[in-house]
């Protein structure tokens, strides 16, 4: 995508970031803060989420907070519990990028254990969804709220072996279309990116063999990512968005 914003994009937008301690998820709040966005980290380890704190610190624009939330163990009852830490901090929420994600084994469906199915579903959906409800009042409390899920393309078309993973985002993007529908009257957006194979440890994990030189890396795709958050996007709602248009699914060739 070409996109080439002001760098005062996200001035005055508070926007909260899940995974935000590694890969794709850490350059887009890296980036949020880059273009003027308050961030809230949210991630499971604590030492990865102050690092990226002190490097948003040293850009020496607004400073980011971090809250632990494992999505793995997350209830109803606590993702509410940070909902109300967050409110007492801030005013609203302008962005909320569901980026955190699992991606299970890579097995035969007939092989797939019900442990990693369970687990695939609990951080990619049920926590996901626990986490929506939780902070859509502070969203809507924004002029111009943008919901971001993260989807992928196998959250589309179905790939043999991807089993849980494939079926959480096409879960993911179901989630998206129903609160897009919810809310399209409102002062809220909802879509989802696809950010198509980027060099992360997911990646590798996903693709061992793959030579991860030839990846895009977070940073090529943060394009999308800002256009989402800022105002360029404001009627934009339901849709989901690739980050590398064009690009075919599968290892890179
Ligand atoms: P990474 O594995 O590099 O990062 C995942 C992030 O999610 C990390 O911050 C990780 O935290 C966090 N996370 C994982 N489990 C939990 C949990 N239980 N509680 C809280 N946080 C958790 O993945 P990517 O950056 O590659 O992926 C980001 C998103 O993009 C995912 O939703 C993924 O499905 C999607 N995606 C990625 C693609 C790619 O090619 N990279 C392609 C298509 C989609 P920690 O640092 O503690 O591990």
């Amino acid at each position: 995508m070409h996109y080439q914003p002001k760098s005062s994009l996200l001035e005055n937008r508070i926007i909260l970031v899940t995974g935000a301690s590694d890969g794709i998820g850490r350059e887009a709040a890296l980036t949020y803060a880059r273009f003027g966005a308050t961030v809230i980290l949210l991630g499971r380890n604590e030492e990865k989420l102050r690092l990226v704190c002190d490097e948003i610190a040293q850009l020496g624009k607004q400073n980011a907070r971090w809250f632990l939330h494992d999505l793995d163990q997350a209830t109803p009852e606590e993702a509410h519990q940070l909902a109300a830490r967050i409110a007492e901090q801030y005013p609203r929420l302008d962005g909320v990028l569901h980026n955190a994600g699992v991606l299970g084994e890579i097995v035969p469906m007939a092989e797939l254990s019900t442990a990693v199915w369970q687990q695939v579903m609990r951080v990619n959906v049920d926590a996901t969804f626990f986490l929506t409800q939780a902070l859509l009042p502070l969203l809507l409390k924004s002029d111009a709220g943008s919901l971001v899920f993260t989807s992928s393309s196998v959250g589309r078309e179905g790939r043999a072996g991807w089993g849980a993973y494939a079926t959480s985002k096409f879960a993911t993007e179901g989630m998206m279309q129903v609160l897009a529908d919810e809310y399209k009257s409102k002062n809220l957006r909802v879509n989802c990116i696809n950010p198509g194979g980027t060099r992360t440890k997911m990646r590798a994990s996903a693709f061992p063999a793959e030579d991860a030189a030839k990846l895009k890396t977070p940073a090529d795709i943060m394009p999308l990512y800002l256009y989402l958050m800022g105002d360029d996007s404001r009627r934009k709602t339901g849709i989901s968005f690739d980050a590398q248009p064009g690009r075919k699914p599968g290892p890179a060739e």
